[in-house]
């Protein structure tokens, strides 16, 4: 079976194309992820038969944009439709310093990792219809490329050439894998998918600007506290006893808290870098002030930061986001027992709700566009 070109590394790729000058490989590279080459025909300088020689042995896999959805200035939301007929979202959300330390002009792009999703939490609109496949490596990295393949098509009148924007004009600097499924259950791709995007010769976005969102997989977390790169962890706790999250996470069954605490307290001591626990505040849920103490404990054993999300509401469930003041108190309770904690009241800019409501908007926009247009 042909795989695509940017499941390859500099190394494979120099090997697999012995007898090619390295320049070569790198001018390949270049158009595959700095360029983000949709087509081979539009490497223009590679010559027609070294073209020949790639389009023979790997695919160069394009997702389309189906709709984008938002304004400049704050969140868009991209449906992608993949080559099978799939669709999937990405959510570019503008720079948030205060969140992530990023300068003004650069953007977090929140990325998927399957197509729906099998771990049926409850609040969760991502999976909501389940699960039906993972994403390959090229179609988590593909988003990034794509992304920045249409922003280049965005330019202020008269002052952009046509055609794929250069890498120094990246428009993403920052990428969360908290879009639709669970990072963890397709980690060996999402993994190829990383160094692509994290490799000087690929997406060139530092380790450390890249954040994993898990559910709560303890064997993955185990394999990421592993791994040599520095990529970021973060945890989807919103419940801070058993009861509490068993109630609305079902993977709290097999991984109890104190199994999923003792893995991030290996993470943290192997890494020595800060995770963040990800709340959801969900009205009588997980939102008592009763609550905050558990919640203080588990961040204090792990030296971890809380940020605190007001749940997005999903139509057809139940679940409601609490006021604005309980929110507030909340996050008083967890900052005054000095705990670093962020909470984000205003609506629409939240990088997690807005990733976390792919699965629905995503169903309907399948029922609603034609496979082909
Ligand atoms: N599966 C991974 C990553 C994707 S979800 C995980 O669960 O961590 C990204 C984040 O959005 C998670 O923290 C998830 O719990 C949260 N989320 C899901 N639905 C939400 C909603 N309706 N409102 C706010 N956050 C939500
Ligand atoms: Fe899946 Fe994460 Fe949603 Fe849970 S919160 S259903 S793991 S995407």
């Amino acid at each position: 079976m042909t795989t695509d070109i940017r499941h390859e590394t500099r190394d494979t790729l120099l090997a697999r194309l012995a007898g090619e000058p390295a320049y070569r490989v790198d001018q390949v590279l270049g158009w595959a992820w700095q360029r983000r080459a949709q087509s081979w025909d539009e490497m223009t300088n590679v010559p027609k038969s070294l073209r020949e020689r790639l389009a023979a042995a790997w695919t160069l896999g394009r997702m389309d944009i189906v709709r984008v959805h938002g304004s400049a200035d704050t969140t868009r939301k991209f449906l992608w439709r993949l080559p099978d007929g799939a669709m999937i979202e990405s959510v570019l959300i503008p720079a948030n310093p205060a969140l992530y330390g990023d300068a003004a002009d650069r953007h977090t792009l929140c990325v998927s990792t399957q197509v729906g999703c099998a771990y049926g939490c409850r609040f969760c609109a991502s999976g909501l219809d389940g699960w039906r496949r993972n994403l390959a490596p090229w179609e988590i990295a593909g988003q990034v490329l794509a992304v920045e393949r249409w922003a280049a098509t965005q330019k202020p009148p008269g002052t952009q050439p046509p055609g794929p924007a250069p890498s120094e004009r990246r428009l993403v600097n920052n990428l969360v894998i908290m879009g639709m499924g669970e990072p963890m259950a397709n980690y060996d791709n999402l993994m190829v998918a990383l160094r692509g995007l994290n490799a000087p010769w690929g997406g060139g976005i530092g380790a450390r600007k890249i954040t994993l969102s898990t559910s709560g997989v303890v064997p993955g977390i185990r394999r990421l506290a592993s791994e040599p790169e520095q990529f970021q962890l973060a945890i989807s706790l919103h419940g801070a006893t058993d009861a509490v999250r068993g109630q609305i996470m079902p993977i709290n069954r097999k991984y109890p808290l104190h199994e999923l605490v003792a893995a991030c307290g290996e993470y943290v001591s192997r890494r020595g870098r800060m995770i963040t626990l990800e709340y959801i505040l969900i009205e009588g849920v997980n939102d008592a002030p009763s609550m905050a103490a558990p919640l203080v404990a588990i961040a204090r054993q792990l030296r971890a930061k809380v940020n605190l999300i007001p749940y997005n509401t999903v139509e057809g469930l139940e679940w409601r986001r609490p006021s604005p003041e309980s929110c507030r108190a909340f996050a008083d309770a967890v900052d005054a027992a000095g705990i670093t904690t962020t909470l984000r009241l205003e609506k629409g800019h939240d990088i997690d709700a807005a990733c976390g409501q792919l699965r629905l908007r995503t169903g309907r926009e399948l029922a609603a566009v034609p496979a082909n247009p």
